[in-house]
């Protein structure tokens, strides 16, 4: 009931007070209040807000002169319909931004030095030792002779070793030295890059298996190669064959030296204890090994050798060094020379 009240006033007071500031009331009006009053049951000291009360009809505003009011109506135009009436409404646009003064921001950054910036990871190209095996021929009793040629990274010509044991079957310790240096080469490959190392523990395998420094026709094959052996032939210490290269494993040999063309050859026996050397680069194989190992170096073990690999490889332009190991253990012989094996086989030949 008083909301409704309410709504009646507002609705008669919004086109009185529309009108006021245009078109006051004549002033014929009469001051009495409007027929439209509050209803009885509101009461009377119902004040309606503000915004929408009546004007106080009871003390009328005084009326503008007309002269000033009517002459100023009657000389507006026709209202013209605005066109953008017919534009949609369109959504407020945001107010331009306005232009922020940029602000200096000191701030303290700390440049490493050249040498501290991160440093792009360096690839390091680690070599990878290969090995194969080669069975480069048999024995008279037909037992394989084997090689194991090791590579490490890219091999060059003139970078090839051959290292035999095995060539006395009763200089035990020395197959052993050579498949400790197969084990050692293959764990360390940086230790010997670009090289390739030819490996054959056992030159005489009938004569390891059969503990005879001869094989197993009775033949010395360090006294069979054809260099000098005719001199072998005449003294009747050596059993230097029926003729020269007359036994298998001594041909297989000189075949596989052909096949690899080592520029360095390393032969171990024992128990004479001295690094003995052919040629001139054999020379320097054995003063490299003997920096380590500080076994003798000789040119000669005492009597001459005809028929022997060092006499051949002298004769082929190879250097040699019989690298004769004291009368000790493998792991003994293999601590005292391993780095003389390093030595000799990355030792550059001449010309290189
Ligand atoms: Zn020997």
């Amino acid at each position: 009931m008083r909301a409704a009240a309410l709504l009646g006033l507002a609705v008669v007071a919004c086109p009185a007070r529309a009108q006021a500031p245009l078109l006051p009331p004549p002033p014929s009006v009469s001051p009495v209040p409007r027929a439209v009053s509050p209803s009885p049951a509101a009461p009377l000291a119902l004040v309606p807000p503000a915004s929408t009360a009546p004007p106080d009809l009871t003390t009328p505003t005084p009326p503008a002169p007309l002269g000033s009011v009517l002459p100023a109506l009657a000389e507006l135009p026709p209202p013209v319909p605005s066109p953008l009436a017919a534009l949609p409404d369109l959504p407020l646009a945001a107010p331009p931004a306005v232009p922020i003064a940029p602000r200096v921001v000191r701030v303290r950054v700390r440049v490493p030095a050249p040498e501290r910036l991160p440093q792009p990871p360096v690839v390091a190209v680690v070599p990878q030792a290969r090995a194969r095996l080669v069975v480069y021929g048999r024995s008279a009793q037909g037992r394989a002779l084997r090689a194991f040629v090791l590579d490490s990274g890219l091999p060059s010509v003139g970078r090839v070793t051959l290292i035999f044991g095995g060539f006395h079957g009763n200089e035990r310790s020395t197959p052993g030295v050579v498949e400790r240096l197969h084990r050692f080469l293959l764990q360390t490959p940086t230790a010997w890059i670009n090289q390739r190392v030819v490996l054959v523990p056992e030159a005489n395998p009938d004569g390891v298996a059969l503990g005879t420094r001869d094989n197993a026709r009775g033949v010395d094959i360090n006294r069979n190669f054809p260099a000098g052996w005719e001199a072998a032939a005449r003294a009747a210490r050596y059993a230097p064959g029926p003729r020269a290269a007359s036994e298998p494993e001594t041909q297989a040999i000189i075949a596989l030296i052909a096949r690899f063309r080592p520029a360095k050859i390393v032969s171990l026996h024992s128990p004479l204890r001295c690094l003995n050397w052919t040629g001139d680069l054999g020379r320097a194989m054995a003063l490299a090994m003997h920096a380590s190992d500080h076994l003798p170096v000789t040119a000669t073990v005492g009597y001459p050798t005809p028929g022997s690999l060092g006499d051949y490889c002298g004769v082929h332009g190879i250097g040699i060094v019989t690298l004769e190991l004291p009368d000790q253990s493998v792991e003994a012989a293999w601590e005292a020379n391993r780095d003389a094996f390093v030595r000799v086989i990355t030792l550059r030949p001449f010309g290189e």
